[in-house]
């Protein structure tokens, strides 16, 4: 059988006892672009977070390539799972180019060695995020949407199989969020990655994902392809979306 990159079952998490997320079960599998939606608030930085370790779960159980998560050494995990948070703090001084390294340095640990297998994934990465020019250029003097492809970019030079994303698309300019989704289908079809990514645009997802995960205050209310989830009644009692807006939606495309 295919056993998932990343499972969860049962998965529940909170914030000082206050529950968050119950009863999560989903697997994301190698060659699929999963996309979790579902409105603010709905717990998907949660459950991106707990599923990549950053969070405590407060139930239920997590495997990575069959094995429970937290048997992994943190290095065994950062070989396996790549992520991308939207408030990672920008770095002082390092060039983007030293800073899409470091995703490498989290394999090899900080006194590794940079090889050329490194320099390699470095290189790919710059150029599927669109960085060529601005390699030399610090990281913080970058704007929100440059910063976005940077952090991209690193995630990809980790070589992880399977790759977490939190809001990939976020300030991105309308041609970046598409080439940005591109690579991430490149990510999962081309190169057999598992990716989960959750996006607020529902037409990027219905457009990209190949399953998509539709939450809602903290539990699963939705799941499987574009059709099946983005329902008019998904998107009438989960999105509150306006009848004009529904119909909008569903008959362009
Ligand atoms: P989403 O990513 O879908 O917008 P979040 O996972 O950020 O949702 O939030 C889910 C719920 O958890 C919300 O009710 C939010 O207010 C709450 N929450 C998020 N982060 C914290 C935190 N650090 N402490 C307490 N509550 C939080």
């Amino acid at each position: 059988m295919n056993v998932p990159a990343l499972e969860a079952t049962g998965l529940g998490a909170a914030y000082r006892k206050k529950p968050v997320l119950d009863g999560i079960d989903l697997a994301v599998h190698r060659g699929e672009l999963t996309v979790l939606i579902g409105p603010n608030g709905s717990g998907k930085t949660t459950l991106l977070k707990t599923l990549g370790g950053l969070l405590p779960q407060s139930s239920g159980e997590i495997r990575l390539d069959g094995r429970k998560l937290n048997e992994y050494s943190r290095r065994e995990r950062a070989a396996r799972l790549a992520y991308l948070f939207q408030e990672s703090g920008v770095p002082w001084s390092f060039t983007v180019e030293e800073y899409i390294a470091q995703g490498r340095f989290f394999r090899q640990g900080w006194f590794g060695g940079e090889n050329a297998a490194d320099k390699q994934a470095v290189r790919h990465a710059i150029e599927a995020a669109g960085l060529d020019g601005f390699v030399r250029r610090p990281v913080n003097e970058h704007s929100g949407g440059e910063y976005q492809r940077v952090l991209i970019a690193r995630a990809v030079a980790q070589e992880a199989p399977c790759l977490l994303l939190d809001e990939p698309a976020a300030n991105l300019d309308l041609g970046y969020r598409y080439r940005i989704m591109e690579l991430l289908v490149s990510l999962a079809k081309e190169q057999g990655r598992a990716v989960l990514a959750s996006l607020h645009e529902l037409g990027l997802a219905r457009l990209y994902a190949d399953k998509i995960i539709v939450l809602c205050k903290g539990r699963i209310a939705a799941r499987g392809s574009p059709e099946q989830t983005l329902t008019d009644g998904v998107l009438k009692t989960v999105f509150e979306l306006p009848e004009a807006v529904r119909v909008e939606f569903l008959t362009r495309g």
